[in-house]
């Protein structure tokens, strides 16, 4: 009795076991499906380039590590800076190590607008356009020039959750967030490498506009088709659209008398430019028609045979 007591308990811890085992299968798989998206959000920092650092904090001075972020190898320092703008400031803004080769500003445009500054929505690391500020320390206050982007969305991935979620590096997607007042950013950059973590990053003003609470995720909507075969597809509506055209054109320098009808059937295949032979006539109303239209008449007298 007791023998079977005990290989009953026994059956049930295994098999309590291995539905555990199941969850945790199921847990991973469902976490990388394209509706949890983790998402972080990102608060106003600094990252210095070494230069700047040490000329704000002292040549001797090391950034002095407060705590790892979720990206491999990125941390928060202990350092806080203030941002002077024209018309306000920022003060205990993160700085976040290591150094980077420019110093790069991260802020909202909620923030541009108290600073008084403008700056562009750019991808981090591209400081084109990016506007100049003062920043202050304890010590003292210096002048960085071309440093400050309010930063595009983006989600951060390894190649395999690439692969799972089936999109590629650079490509842009559309993330629902799902929360209770839920939003969908568009043109959200995917950004593909081996030391990522999976994390869409936006930041306050992003998260707020969607309502945003810890533990909502996003969810990719709009990418059935990886960048590739995107760019295949504009090649191909490009190369039909250009033979169009030229249908078009060749047909057009047959004709002697080009009249209102013809207008609107090249206007309506959204054609923009037409070639005619310099002796067709054009009907008023045709001519009316093409200033409607705004397209372009180009005469060729090339085709002169085929009149
Ligand atoms: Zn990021």
């Amino acid at each position: 009795m007791r023998d079977e007591l005990i290989s009953e308990i026994v059956k049930r811890i295994v098999k309590e076991m291995s539905a555990a085992r199941e969850n945790e299968v199921l847990e991973i798989v469902t976490e990388i499906s394209k509706d949890r998206i983790p998402i972080e959000v990102s608060a106003r920092h600094v990252h210095f380039s070494e230069e700047d650092y040490k000329a704000l904090f002292g040549i001797d001075a090391v950034m002095s590590k407060k705590k790892e972020l979720s990206q491999y190898g990125q941390f928060q320092c202990k350092e806080r800076v203030m941002l002077i703008g024209p018309k306000g400031t920022i003060s205990r803004v993160a700085v976040l190590g290591p150094f980077r080769q420019k110093t790069q500003v991260e802020i909202t445009k909620t923030d541009a607008r108290q600073l008084g500054i403008n700056a562009p929505l750019n991808q981090s690391g591209n400081l084109e356009g990016a506007s100049g500020i003062h920043v202050a320390s304890r010590e003292l206050v210096m002048e960085i020039k071309s440093c400050v982007i309010i930063a595009k969305n983006h989600i951060h991935m390894n190649a395999l959750d690439a692969k799972n979620l089936d999109v590629v590096d650079n490509q842009t997607v559309s993330v629902r967030v799902k929360s209770e007042r839920p939003i969908t950013f568009e043109d959200v950059l995917v950004r593909v490498s081996d030391k990522y973590s999976l994390a869409m990053h936006i930041d306050f003003d992003e998260a707020n506009a969607a309502w945003y609470c810890e533990g909502d995720y996003g969810e990719i909507v709009n990418s059935s088709q990886t960048y590739k075969s995107q760019e295949n597809d504009r090649q191909v509506e490009k190369t039909s659209h250009a033979e169009e055209v030229s249908t078009v054109s060749k047909e057009l320098l047959k004709r002697k008398l080009i009249v209102e009808e013809d207008i609107r059937q090249i206007a309506k295949k959204g054609i923009d430019s037409i070639y005619v032979h310099k002796k067709s006539i054009i009907t008023p109303l045709a001519k009316d028609a093409i200033r409607k239209e705004r397209i372009k008449v180009l005469q060729n007298a090339e085709e002169r045979g085929a009149l």
